[in-house]
Protein backbone atom coordinates (compact mmCIF):
# COMPACT_ATOMS: atom_id res chain seq x y z
CA UNK A 1 0.00 0.00 0.00
CA UNK A 2 1.26 3.30 -0.43
CA UNK A 3 2.63 5.68 2.21
CA UNK A 4 1.75 9.11 3.07
CA UNK A 5 4.42 9.28 5.64
CA UNK A 6 7.78 7.62 6.52
CA UNK A 7 9.79 8.40 9.14
CA UNK A 8 13.49 7.91 9.15
CA UNK A 9 15.84 7.77 12.06
CA UNK A 10 13.92 10.65 13.35
CA UNK A 11 16.05 11.71 16.30
CA UNK A 12 14.50 14.45 18.96
CA UNK A 13 16.91 16.00 21.48
CA UNK A 14 15.71 18.15 23.81
CA UNK A 15 17.81 20.75 25.59
CA UNK A 16 17.64 22.16 28.83
CA UNK A 17 19.80 24.43 30.94
CA UNK A 18 22.01 21.07 32.25
CA UNK A 19 20.93 18.76 30.87
CA UNK A 20 19.97 17.01 27.13
CA UNK A 21 17.16 14.36 27.08
CA UNK A 22 16.82 12.22 23.83
CA UNK A 23 13.33 11.85 23.18
CA UNK A 24 13.38 9.59 19.72
CA UNK A 25 16.50 7.91 19.50
CA UNK A 26 16.35 6.60 15.65
CA UNK A 27 12.73 6.14 14.97
CA UNK A 28 11.76 4.76 11.95
CA UNK A 29 7.78 3.83 10.87
CA UNK A 30 5.87 3.80 7.77
CA UNK A 31 2.24 4.75 7.87
CA UNK A 32 0.09 3.60 4.94
CA UNK A 33 -2.80 6.32 3.30
CA UNK A 34 -5.95 5.42 5.03
CA UNK A 35 -4.41 4.24 8.14
CA UNK A 36 -6.04 3.96 11.47
CA UNK A 37 -3.24 3.39 14.02
CA UNK A 38 -2.33 3.55 17.49
CA UNK A 39 0.81 4.09 18.97
CA UNK A 40 1.35 2.91 22.54
CA UNK A 41 3.95 3.34 25.38
CA UNK A 42 4.94 4.45 28.55
CA UNK A 43 4.88 7.57 29.94
CA UNK A 44 7.79 9.80 28.50
CA UNK A 45 8.77 7.11 25.78
CA UNK A 46 8.41 9.94 23.02
CA UNK A 47 4.68 9.32 21.81
CA UNK A 48 4.04 12.85 21.49
CA UNK A 49 7.34 14.20 20.62
CA UNK A 50 7.00 11.84 17.74
CA UNK A 51 3.15 13.39 17.03
CA UNK A 52 4.13 16.91 16.97
CA UNK A 53 7.09 16.21 14.21
CA UNK A 54 4.92 14.13 12.27
CA UNK A 55 2.33 17.27 12.44
CA UNK A 56 5.11 19.79 11.65
CA UNK A 57 4.79 21.37 15.07
CA UNK A 58 8.38 20.59 15.42
CA UNK A 59 11.85 20.02 13.77
CA UNK A 60 13.46 16.63 14.27
CA UNK A 61 17.08 16.92 15.54
CA UNK A 62 18.45 14.53 12.89
CA UNK A 63 16.65 12.21 10.23
CA UNK A 64 13.89 12.47 8.35
CA UNK A 65 9.71 12.96 7.57
CA UNK A 66 8.75 12.11 4.42
CA UNK A 67 5.33 12.92 3.45
CA UNK A 68 4.11 11.69 0.31
CA UNK A 69 6.98 12.68 -1.69
CA UNK A 70 8.21 15.48 0.08
CA UNK A 71 10.31 15.71 3.41
CA UNK A 72 9.37 17.83 6.04
CA UNK A 73 13.06 18.99 6.98
CA UNK A 74 13.53 20.60 3.59
CA UNK A 75 10.06 23.30 3.95
CA UNK A 76 10.82 26.46 4.93
CA UNK A 77 9.26 28.08 8.28
CA UNK A 78 6.10 28.98 5.84
CA UNK A 79 5.99 25.94 4.11
CA UNK A 80 5.46 24.10 7.42
CA UNK A 81 2.67 26.46 8.46
CA UNK A 82 1.11 25.57 5.06
CA UNK A 83 1.29 21.52 5.74
CA UNK A 84 0.52 22.23 9.46
CA UNK A 85 -3.12 23.99 8.20
CA UNK A 86 -4.12 22.38 4.95
CA UNK A 87 -2.63 18.68 5.46
CA UNK A 88 -2.96 17.93 9.57
CA UNK A 89 -5.70 18.39 12.10
CA UNK A 90 -4.82 17.88 15.42
CA UNK A 91 -6.87 17.11 18.71
CA UNK A 92 -5.46 17.10 22.13
CA UNK A 93 -6.38 15.18 25.12
CA UNK A 94 -7.36 18.92 27.17
CA UNK A 95 -10.07 20.75 26.01
CA UNK A 96 -8.76 23.87 26.62
CA UNK A 97 -6.02 23.00 24.09
CA UNK A 98 -8.92 22.15 21.80
CA UNK A 99 -11.31 24.62 22.10
CA UNK A 100 -11.67 28.85 22.47
CA UNK A 101 -14.28 28.78 25.23
CA UNK A 102 -15.57 32.31 24.81
CA UNK A 103 -17.30 31.47 21.62
CA UNK A 104 -20.02 28.77 20.44
CA UNK A 105 -18.78 25.29 19.33
CA UNK A 106 -19.93 26.12 16.13
CA UNK A 107 -18.08 29.23 16.05
CA UNK A 108 -15.18 27.32 17.28
CA UNK A 109 -15.09 24.62 13.94
CA UNK A 110 -15.46 27.65 11.80
CA UNK A 111 -12.70 29.77 13.09
CA UNK A 112 -10.06 27.61 10.75
CA UNK A 113 -11.91 28.34 7.25
CA UNK A 114 -11.74 32.44 7.94
CA UNK A 115 -7.85 31.68 7.42
CA UNK A 116 -8.49 30.48 4.32
CA UNK A 117 -10.84 33.92 3.40
CA UNK A 118 -14.16 31.58 3.09
CA UNK A 119 -17.17 33.65 3.61
CA UNK A 120 -18.89 33.75 6.87
CA UNK A 121 -22.27 32.33 5.49
CA UNK A 122 -20.52 28.95 3.51
CA UNK A 123 -18.41 29.01 7.16
CA UNK A 124 -21.85 28.90 9.48
CA UNK A 125 -23.15 26.33 6.90
CA UNK A 126 -19.89 23.86 6.81
CA UNK A 127 -19.30 24.02 10.87
CA UNK A 128 -22.93 22.87 10.95
CA UNK A 129 -22.27 19.86 8.25
CA UNK A 130 -18.79 19.15 10.35
CA UNK A 131 -21.18 19.04 13.98
CA UNK A 132 -23.65 16.99 12.03
CA UNK A 133 -21.23 14.31 11.26
CA UNK A 134 -20.37 14.31 14.72
CA UNK A 135 -23.61 13.85 16.19
CA UNK A 136 -23.89 17.01 17.59
CA UNK A 137 -26.81 18.67 15.38
CA UNK A 138 -28.55 20.21 18.42
CA UNK A 139 -25.08 21.67 20.38
CA UNK A 140 -24.44 24.71 17.69
CA UNK A 141 -24.83 27.70 20.18
CA UNK A 142 -23.34 25.64 23.16
CA UNK A 143 -20.12 27.08 25.11
CA UNK A 144 -17.63 24.84 25.88
CA UNK A 145 -18.63 24.90 29.27
CA UNK A 146 -21.60 23.74 28.37
CA UNK A 147 -20.81 20.37 26.91
CA UNK A 148 -19.40 17.08 28.58
CA UNK A 149 -16.36 15.99 28.30
CA UNK A 150 -17.25 13.49 25.26
CA UNK A 151 -19.43 16.16 23.49
CA UNK A 152 -16.17 18.81 23.75
CA UNK A 153 -13.81 15.81 22.29
CA UNK A 154 -16.13 16.04 19.23
CA UNK A 155 -16.05 19.57 18.74
CA UNK A 156 -12.27 19.44 18.89
CA UNK A 157 -12.58 16.49 16.12
CA UNK A 158 -15.15 18.84 13.93
CA UNK A 159 -12.61 21.79 14.26
CA UNK A 160 -9.55 19.10 13.43
CA UNK A 161 -11.67 18.45 9.93
CA UNK A 162 -12.58 21.39 9.02
CA UNK A 163 -9.75 22.29 7.10
CA UNK A 164 -9.97 18.96 5.42
CA UNK A 165 -6.52 17.52 6.84
CA UNK A 166 -5.43 14.35 5.25
CA UNK A 167 -3.90 13.47 8.41
CA UNK A 168 -5.26 13.63 11.64
CA UNK A 169 -3.18 13.23 15.11
CA UNK A 170 -4.89 12.75 18.41
CA UNK A 171 -2.71 12.94 21.27
CA UNK A 172 -4.85 10.56 24.24
CA UNK A 173 -8.37 12.02 23.01
CA UNK A 174 -9.70 9.75 25.43
CA UNK A 175 -7.63 10.23 28.08
CA UNK A 176 -10.05 12.38 30.41
CA UNK A 177 -13.21 10.63 29.62
CA UNK A 178 -15.32 7.52 30.75
CA UNK A 179 -15.52 4.26 29.97
CA UNK A 180 -18.39 4.93 27.82
CA UNK A 181 -17.69 8.45 26.20
CA UNK A 182 -14.67 6.77 25.20
CA UNK A 183 -16.55 3.81 23.29
CA UNK A 184 -18.34 6.33 21.71
CA UNK A 185 -15.43 8.78 20.91
CA UNK A 186 -13.60 5.53 18.99
CA UNK A 187 -16.82 4.32 17.20
CA UNK A 188 -16.68 7.59 15.61
CA UNK A 189 -12.90 7.75 14.97
CA UNK A 190 -13.34 4.07 12.95
CA UNK A 191 -16.34 5.72 11.36
CA UNK A 192 -14.04 8.71 9.77
CA UNK A 193 -11.81 6.69 8.63
CA UNK A 194 -14.06 4.54 6.81
CA UNK A 195 -16.18 6.84 5.35
CA UNK A 196 -14.06 9.68 4.56
CA UNK A 197 -10.85 7.66 3.84
CA UNK A 198 -8.78 10.25 6.49
CA UNK A 199 -5.55 8.62 8.13
CA UNK A 200 -5.50 8.66 11.99
CA UNK A 201 -2.86 8.33 14.11
CA UNK A 202 -3.98 8.16 17.87
CA UNK A 203 -1.24 8.08 21.15
CA UNK A 204 -3.60 6.49 23.42
CA UNK A 205 -3.24 4.66 26.89
CA UNK A 206 -6.63 2.72 25.95
CA UNK A 207 -6.38 -1.07 25.38
CA UNK A 208 -9.48 -1.68 24.22
CA UNK A 209 -9.00 0.96 21.26
CA UNK A 210 -6.12 -0.57 20.46
CA UNK A 211 -8.39 -3.75 19.68
CA UNK A 212 -10.28 -1.03 17.22
CA UNK A 213 -7.68 -0.58 14.55
CA UNK A 214 -5.56 -1.41 11.97
CA UNK A 215 -2.71 -1.71 13.68
CA UNK A 216 -0.82 -0.51 17.39
CA UNK A 217 2.98 0.50 17.44
CA UNK A 218 4.49 0.04 20.75
CA UNK A 219 7.45 2.78 21.14
CA UNK A 220 10.00 2.22 24.16
CA UNK A 221 12.90 4.92 24.72
CA UNK A 222 12.36 6.78 21.66
CA UNK A 223 11.97 3.90 19.17
CA UNK A 224 9.24 1.57 17.68
CA UNK A 225 9.86 -1.84 19.64
CA UNK A 226 6.87 -4.00 18.70
CA UNK A 227 3.78 -3.75 16.47
CA UNK A 228 0.71 -5.39 16.96
CA UNK A 229 -1.24 -6.56 14.03
CA UNK A 230 -5.03 -7.82 13.42
CA UNK A 231 -2.62 -11.78 13.61
CA UNK A 232 -0.89 -11.05 16.00
CA UNK A 233 2.08 -9.26 17.77
CA UNK A 234 5.49 -8.99 15.77
CA UNK A 235 8.59 -7.88 17.62
CA UNK A 236 10.66 -4.65 14.96
CA UNK A 237 13.50 -4.76 13.95
CA UNK A 238 15.56 -1.64 13.42
CA UNK A 239 17.41 -0.43 10.07
CA UNK A 240 20.99 -2.49 11.40
CA UNK A 241 18.91 -5.39 12.65
CA UNK A 242 18.40 -5.00 15.87
CA UNK A 243 15.67 -5.97 17.56
CA UNK A 244 15.04 -5.16 21.49
CA UNK A 245 13.91 -7.79 23.88
CA UNK A 246 12.05 -6.39 26.84
CA UNK A 247 12.61 -6.51 30.26
CA UNK A 248 9.32 -8.72 30.52
CA UNK A 249 10.73 -10.88 27.97
CA UNK A 250 14.49 -11.14 29.66
CA UNK A 251 12.98 -11.91 32.79
CA UNK A 252 10.86 -14.63 32.08
CA UNK A 253 13.68 -16.57 30.44
CA UNK A 254 16.46 -15.44 32.81
CA UNK A 255 18.41 -13.13 30.77
CA UNK A 256 20.30 -11.47 33.18
CA UNK A 257 23.25 -10.53 31.63
CA UNK A 258 24.23 -8.28 28.20
CA UNK A 259 25.12 -11.69 26.41
CA UNK A 260 22.88 -14.02 24.84
CA UNK A 261 23.13 -16.82 22.57
CA UNK A 262 21.78 -17.02 19.23
CA UNK A 263 20.91 -20.56 17.74
CA UNK A 264 19.36 -21.60 14.71
CA UNK A 265 17.58 -24.98 14.70
CA UNK A 266 14.91 -26.13 12.14
CA UNK A 267 14.04 -22.61 10.92
CA UNK A 268 14.19 -21.31 13.78
CA UNK A 269 16.12 -18.67 15.65
CA UNK A 270 16.66 -19.38 19.72
CA UNK A 271 17.66 -16.62 22.03
CA UNK A 272 19.43 -18.61 24.91
CA UNK A 273 20.66 -16.72 28.20
CA UNK A 274 24.08 -16.77 29.13
CA UNK A 275 25.43 -19.33 32.13
CA UNK A 276 28.66 -16.40 32.60
P1 LIG B 1 5.21 10.81 26.02
O1 LIG B 1 4.24 11.62 25.22
O2 LIG B 1 5.41 9.43 25.51
O3 LIG B 1 4.87 10.80 27.49
P2 LIG B 1 7.09 12.92 25.36
O4 LIG B 1 7.28 12.85 23.90
O5 LIG B 1 6.20 13.99 25.88
O6 LIG B 1 6.65 11.50 25.91
O7 LIG B 1 8.50 13.13 26.06
C1 LIG B 1 9.64 12.32 25.77
C2 LIG B 1 10.82 12.80 26.63
O8 LIG B 1 11.19 14.11 26.21
C3 LIG B 1 10.50 12.92 28.10
O9 LIG B 1 11.66 12.57 28.83
C4 LIG B 1 10.17 14.39 28.28
O10 LIG B 1 10.45 14.82 29.58
C5 LIG B 1 11.10 15.05 27.26
N1 LIG B 1 10.52 16.29 26.72
C6 LIG B 1 9.39 16.42 26.00
N2 LIG B 1 9.17 17.70 25.63
C7 LIG B 1 10.21 18.41 26.14
C8 LIG B 1 10.58 19.80 26.10
N3 LIG B 1 9.83 20.69 25.45
N4 LIG B 1 11.72 20.17 26.74
C9 LIG B 1 12.49 19.26 27.39
N5 LIG B 1 12.21 17.94 27.46
C10 LIG B 1 11.09 17.51 26.84
MG1 LIG C 1 2.48 12.58 25.77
Amino acid sequence: MENIIRCDSLVKIYKTDDLEVMALQGLDLEIAKGELMAIVGKSGSGKSTLLKILGGLERPSAGKVIYNDTALNEFSEQELFGYRNNNIGFVWQKSSDNLLKYITASENVAMPLIFKGIKEKERRDRAHLLLDMVGLSDKYDSYPNQLSGGEQQRVAIAVALSGEPDILLMDEPTGAVDRKTSEELQDLFCRLNKEKGITIIIVTHDVSLAEKVDRTVMISDGKISSERLLDGEYSVLDKAGRVRLSKELREAVGINSNRVKLEIEGGKLTVVPSEV
